[in-house]
């Protein structure tokens, strides 16, 4: 940033707002009084429309009962398939590829399960070492479900610096050894994205399958998951895409795989016209569906009907757009503003890059936090030193951001954090 051209003041903010032409999505959430919200990349926030369509589906259970999973205005046993079309052009995916199931976690053992087909040289599963930790248990309980050990199996990209993984690095991890990769979209903690075309690219030339967990990206960039021929993906709803605390979330499994069996077999997997016939051998559906489970949790799926909506309207071009000028915006006012107060950016700094957050290092980050959230900003924390601040494309405004960082500033030149300890909270 060139300080003599950056324009630090409030009502420049305020001009970028009006700018804006996302705006007035803000008025579709519930935003509270005095509070200034940039976890959206943890919880993202109740909309009208989500609530809406959970009441809706409620609403359904009230009328028709067991009739429910039939009639009404979204009747149940389709739920998940329409919530998988919905959800498809935000990653660059056939309505058919795209199924709204279980968690992030659920998913990729799922996922493991069919796509970890451990053969002659090829046993060992490639991750990276700066991924979240669900993620790694999962793949370490998936070896030891075939008999291998996650000690010697389980290779771990190493990251240089500890924010970064490099493309290269991921490539050069690609061994004959390796059948299959399991990396984030976004790193959580730095918000890197993940070259994913070129990563796959490479992957399926050395014959590895190779698929990505998309919480953190999913809502806030957008994909192309055909176009890249990723093999599959997962996800969980409730970051960006505002589904609420739980919120069911979703697989992707590249068309040329389907007829593959799942690795973990329940009757919601069936073929819809199979399904109630009750037999013994399995018909699984012959699209991603096939990758469901048990009964769905429709009231847990409801809210998404009313938020994909709202991101149907915006575009997802428009909203990766707006978070990218506002990550830039958020660094600019901190660079200017934060000088010489020990803070570090610990995400990329090219647009390219970068996903919805950034990622402020700080030595006193945990009482920092504390100090935020006491002055109505609600960050969050990642141990040990880390402060992410995601402004959503959605809902937040560049007025919240020249506020934010502003309090940040009091906080730092009053001392304020001393007040606190600094260890994290439970849930930080
Ligand atoms: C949030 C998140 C998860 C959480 O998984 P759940 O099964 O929904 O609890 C997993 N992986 C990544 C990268 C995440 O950001």
């Amino acid at each position: 940033m060139n300080d003599s051209t950056f324009n630090s003041s409030y009502d420049y903010a305020c001009q970028l707002d009006r700018q804006d032409r996302l705006a007035s999505f803000r008025d579709e959430f519930y935003m509270k009084e005095g509070i200034i919200y940039f976890d959206g990349n943890s919880l993202g926030l109740l909309s009208k429309r989500a609530e809406k369509s959970l009441l809706t589906l409620l609403n359904s259970w009230k009328q028709f009962g067991i009739d429910g999973w039939m009639k009404g205005e979204y009747p149940w046993y389709e739920l998940s398939e329409h919530l998988g079309a919905k959800t498809a052009p935000l990653i660059g995916a056939a309505p058919e590829e795209v199924i709204v199931t279980g968690s992030t976690t659920a998913n990729l053992h799922q996922m493991t399960a069919a796509f970890y087909e451990p053969k002659g040289k090829k046993v060992k599963i490639l991750a990276d070492e700066l991924t979240f930790p669900s993620d790694i248990y999962a793949l370490q309980s998936q070896l030891k479900l075939k008999g291998y050990d996650p000690r010697t199996h389980l290779l771990q990209v190493k990251s240089r610096d500890g924010r970064m993984i490099e493309e290269d690095d991921v490539i050069k991890g690609m061994t004959d050894e390796v059948a299959l990769i399991v990396l984030p979209s976004v790193l959580y903690r730095s918000g890197q994205i993940l070259d994913m075309k070129r990563v796959t690219a490479a992957a399926h030339k050395r014959g590895i399958v190779i698929g990505f967990d998309l919480c953190h990206s999913i809502g806030a960039i957008d994909h192309k998951l055909n176009e890249w021929d990723v093999d599959f993906a997962v996800w969980c709803s409730y970051k960006y895409l505002n589904s609420g605390p739980g919120g069911v979330g979703g697989l992707y499994v590249n068309k040329k795989h389907f007829g593959r069996t799942p690795g973990l077999a329940g009757w919601f997997g069936s073929r819809k016209d199979k399904q109630f016939d009750m037999e013994h051998t399995w018909t699984p559906a012959e699209h991603a569906g096939a990758y469901q489970m048990g009964t769905p949790h429709i009231l847990s799926a409801a809210p998404l009907l009313g938020s994909l909506e709202i991101f149907e309207e915006a575009g997802v071009e428009n909203l990766r757009k707006k978070s990218l000028d506002m990550t830039r915006y958020m660094m600019d006012l901190i660079s200017y503003e934060l000088k010489g107060m020990g803070f570090v950016f610990g995400n990329p700094l090219e647009d390219g890059r970068r996903g919805g957050h950034i990622y402020l290092e700080h030595n006193e980050a945990a009482r920092i936090c504390k100090a935020l959230k006491k002055n109505g900003v609600i960050p969050d924390f990642r141990a040990p030193n880390g402060i992410r601040l995601a402004p959503a494309a959605l809902y937040n405004t560049y007025d919240e951001i020249w506020r934010a960082v502003h309090i940040l500033k009091r906080i730092m030149e009053e001392g304020q954090y001393k007040q606190f300890e600094n260890k994290r909270e439970t849930i930080a």
